[in-house]
């Protein structure tokens, strides 16, 4: 038997029980089932007192006393039910039985010292016990370990496969653990980390003794995953490191001072400040930069896009700025140009709607560097466009652009430009600063000082007059309303029929104002002119789909309302709230909904209600997700841990970080003869996964 064995072949499984286990809990070979973790324990091995329960246990427990009192009870025409008194020497609590046979009923045993087990709950100020486990026999009642429960199905138990049986499947392939599995990780590290070994952490983690002994494996367990994980990001930077360099920018010019002096027109945040001094510090280097930049909507990344540019400027480089749509790429032009006004540099804007006769001046002017700052879309990613000589690329929204574009920008130039990628989509900080090592990141944590938090509320259907006269209240100080319908599918005729029957429920109570609509439907022609007749004001109401998302800026508008907002997903209410609140007036965003609500929406509308922080949000966006759909569908998959978590771990990850970045330094071939297990473990586990972590 190895790892790969499948489980058809354990004893006790066979072929049938097999395709059950594996359709419905994706376990197919033995490493999946040793894999395969309790969710919780059963803890036999303590028996608690009446008197000392405060609150409903979490967990099934045992108590040890006498039954008493035992009587049916009529509680509804034709229904009866069991009931019983239990008593240990501190205190009573009430058994129930609803289902019972007479036979039952006989044999339960009346004031005999015996044991109970199961789950307690508290109601009218007294804890009871329904169908307890009763047990007489003091050696079988008292287990040495904790019984583990696994997250089996309903289905499965229907079909026989117990809880218990996983139990002694496992059971029965911990004894084999030796010729399965091997130690990983070098014997100092674990020394001096206090780790338990591997084969006692699996034994330990399915049939722990107590619940110190569940800690440690699982700490253990933790550890390896956050470990080679972190193994896989060093060995990657590690080859990018050697390959890339990079053009260094050692000064701070008339360019850069001129502007900053004369031209800037607030002051920077600290934020801002001190993430301009880590890409100064970057680009200083002979070394590529390659560094994300992660700040909430309206934390003001153009500004320190732009001071980087001036700083490439400063040392003879050209800049481009990348947007990943028209609308954005046109919005940078527009702030960039404005603040340049003064200062005689020039801009461009670059995309593909730019006319062939700009498109010839602009490629001209690339290349013979008359031009230091580019501002568009993919369009300059086309190889017709020539640098004479890129020192830096900044790529506004990492999230739509993939790999592959990023290394058609390092092609532009010799020597491979600086590299800065900004995003607006927060990456939990946990997760960006210890898992993204192929960029360092840079964090603008900080709004800007005059900003007012955006007021946030939840309502549901009944309060929707009451939120239509807010509204025309706003609209009658001047501001304008936006009102967003969930269209997943743009196809999705029902939400189409919803968005149409929304607008006319706005038209008819906002009579006497002007209301206009953008849907992904439309034409790109009919959605400007839209777009434009609420920008320019004539329009005071917006009714959309998330088409609106992304790139529209219209200051005066101060109140989003979000329709079925259960329907959207964290992220996206954040971004949606981001329209509004970039003026000087109070903003609100305000969450209509169902009232029944699954849980997970509740979590998602009560984030978005308690905190403004993107940080945050994308924080419980992980939990609620996991964090492969958060990095996209590209990394997926590498960080889907079974047992680590992102935010609960945060110790753990660092701590392998610091114990990789070690191990690397002094032996990044990984040839010590301490470090042979660990690597062939390594090759073993990530070979195919991790093509970007070979090690050769
Ligand atoms: P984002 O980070 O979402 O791209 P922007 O760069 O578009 O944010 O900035 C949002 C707004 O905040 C802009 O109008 C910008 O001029 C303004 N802004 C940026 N930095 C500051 C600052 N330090 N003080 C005041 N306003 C600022
Ligand atoms: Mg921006």
């Amino acid at each position: 038997m190895t790892l790969e064995t499948s489980i058809e072949f354990l004893k006790n499984i066979g072929t049938e029980r097999a395709k059950l286990i594996k359709n419905v809990l994706g376990i197919s070979t033995v490493e999946d089932l040793l894999t395969f973790y309790p969710i919780r324990y059963i803890d036999k091995s303590k028996i608690y007192k009446i008197g000392a329960l405060t609150k409903e246990p979490d967990a099934d427990i045992q108590l040890r006393g006498k039954i008493t009192d035992i009587q049916e009870v009529v509680y509804e025409k034709g229904k009866k039910r069991l009931s019983a008194k239990f008593r240990d020497e501190t205190g009573t609590m009430d058994l129930v039985w609803f289902r019972y046979t007479n036979w039952m009923k006989e044999a339960i045993p009346l004031n005999k010292d015996i044991f109970i087990f199961g789950k307690v709950s508290f109601f009218n100020g007294n804890f009871s016990m329904s169908h307890p486990e009763i047990e007489a026999d003091e050696k079988k009642a008292i287990s040495g370990t904790l019984l583990p429960v696994y997250s089996g199905s309903e289905k499965l138990s229907k079909r026989g496969i117990s809880n218990k049986f996983f139990q002694n499947v496992i059971y029965s392939l911990l004894k084999d653990l030796p010729n399965l599995i091997s130690e990983n990780l070098p014997n100092y590290l674990m020394k001096s980390l206090k780790l338990m070994d591997r084969i006692n952490a699996y034994y330990d983690i399915h049939f722990p003794k107590n619940f110190r002994q569940f800690e440690e494996a699982d700490r253990r367990l933790k550890f390896e995953e956050a470990f080679f994980f972190q193994l896989g990001y060093g060995l990657k930077k590690l080859h990018q490191k050697t390959k890339s360099f990079g053009n260094p920018f050692p000064i701070v010019g008339d360019y850069f001072n001129n502007f900053y002096e004369n031209n800037l027109p607030f002051e920077l945040t600290n934020a801002q400040k001190r993430v301009l001094k880590e890409i100064r510090t970057d680009m200083k280097r002979s070394t590529q930069m390659n560094r994300l930049l992660q700040g909430d909507v309206g934390s003001g990344k153009t500004m320190v896009a732009l001071l980087t540019m001036l700083i490439a400027m400063d040392n003879g480089f050209q800049s481009c700025l990348m947007a990943p749509t028209e609308i954005l790429a046109q919005q940078h032009f527009n702030s960039i140009q404005e603040l340049l006004e003064n200062t005689g540099i020039k801009v461009r804007l670059l995309t593909g709607s730019s006319k062939t006769k700009e498109r010839k001046i602009i490629h001209e002017e690339l290349e013979n560097g008359e031009l230091s700052i580019m501002i568009g879309t993919h369009a300059i990613l086309e190889d017709k466009v020539k640098f004479k000589n890129l020192g830096l690329a900044i790529i506004d929204e990492q999230h739509r652009f993939g790999v592959a574009q990023r290394a058609k920008l390092w092609a532009k130039n010799n020597i491979p430009p600086h590299i800065l990628v900004m995003t607006a989509t927060p990456i939990p900080r946990t997760l960006a600063m210890s898992f993204y090592s192929d960029l360092d990141v840079s964090v603008i944590d900080e709004l800007p000082a005059n900003r007012k938090p955006i007021i946030t509320a939840h309502r549901r259907e009944k309060d929707r007059l009451s939120v239509y006269n807010f509204c025309r209240e706003e609209i009658e100080k001047g501001r304008q309303i936006y009102f967003v319908y969930p269209l997943i599918e743009e196809s999705e005729t029902l939400d189409y029929k919803n968005l149409m029957e929304g607008l006319e429920s706005v038209m008819n109570f906002f009579k006497s104002y002007n209301v206009t609509m953008v849907h992904g439907r439309m034409k790109p022609a009919e959605k400007d002119i839209n777009m434009q007749f609420f920008a320019s004001g004539q329009a005071q109401i917006m009714v959309a789909t998330t088409v609106i998302e992304v790139g529209v800026n219209v200051p005066n508008a101060s109140v989003m309302v979000i329709e079925s907002s259960e329907r959207f997903g964290l992220s996206q209410l954040h971004q949606l709230r981001g329209r509004v609140g970039r003026g000087a007036e109070q903003s609100y965003c305000i969450l209509m909904s169902d009232d029944k609500l699954s849980k997970e929406s509740r979590t998602r509308i009560k984030t978005m209600v308690q905190t403004n922080d993107g940080f945050k949000i994308s924080e419980v966006d992980m939990e609620l997700r996991g964090p492969g759909d958060i990095l996209g569908t590209q990394q997926s998959g590498v960080v889907d841990f079974k047992k680590l978590s992102l935010i609960e771990d945060s110790a753990i990850i660092k701590t392998s970080k610091l114990a990789v970045e070690k191990i690397l330094e002094q032996d990044s071939l990984l040839n010590h003869p301490d470090h042979q297990m660990m690597k062939q473990y390594y090759i073993r586990q990530y070979k195919g996964k991790n093509k970007w972590a070979q090690i050769s």
